[in-house]
């Protein structure tokens, strides 16, 4: 069966912009699955430690036949071949792959938690999601044109309008 899921793409070091492109194709490499939209692509200031580069935003709509944690290992695989080493949290990294939505879906476990917690309150992943589809019901009872109107886009820039 066909699932439709939502990936949030961010990185902050070693030609971010290229980072995001590439990992768009890569995306559309995966094992059943297709890329189906881009959103535009974002210059965000960093969460956390501020200490290091502005971040390059997007977000990927795709459909695949794989599990939720098929697709998550997936993900990981592509992080690891854009060189992430993982440090400190929210720390800066190559290439950042988060699963976002998958359906209506509701996970919680250990090592995956759907809708991604940060949904309703990162502005580099509301703003992008409102590029591919603002009427798109979400698991948590609002559509994403109604978890956008409270967020604040100051520290956001769109910087390729690729859609
Ligand atoms: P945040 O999740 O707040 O954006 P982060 O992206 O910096 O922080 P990571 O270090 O990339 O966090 O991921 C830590 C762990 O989060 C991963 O090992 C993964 O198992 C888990 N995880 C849970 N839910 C998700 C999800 N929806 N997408 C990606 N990883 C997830
Ligand atoms: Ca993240
Ligand atoms: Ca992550």
């Amino acid at each position: 069966m066909l699932h439709t899921a939502f990936v949030a793409l961010g990185s902050n070091l070693e030609e971010p912009l290229l980072q995001v492109r590439s990992a768009f194709d890569e995306l559309n490499s995966i094992p059943e699955t297709t890329l189906i939209k881009k959103s535009g692509i974002y210059r965000s200031v960093p969460m956390g430690p501020q200490d290091q580069p502005d971040f390059i935003n997007a977000v990927a709509q795709i459909s695949t036949e794989l599990s939720p944690f098929e697709l998550l290992k997936e993900l990981q695989k592509i992080e690891n071949n854009h060189k992430r080493v993982r440090k400190i949290h929210w720390g800066p990294r190559t290439l950042d792959l988060d699963l976002i939505l998958y359906d209506q879906e509701i996970i919680n476990t250990e090592i995956l938690t759907v809708p991604h917690p940060g949904l309703a309150l990162r502005s580099f992943v509301l703003k992008p999601m409102m590029d591919i589809n603002p009427k798109l019901a979400t698991p948590l009872n609002k559509t994403i044109e109604e978890l956008f109107i409270n967020i604040d886009c100051s520290d956001l820039k769109i910087i390729d309008n690729d859609l």
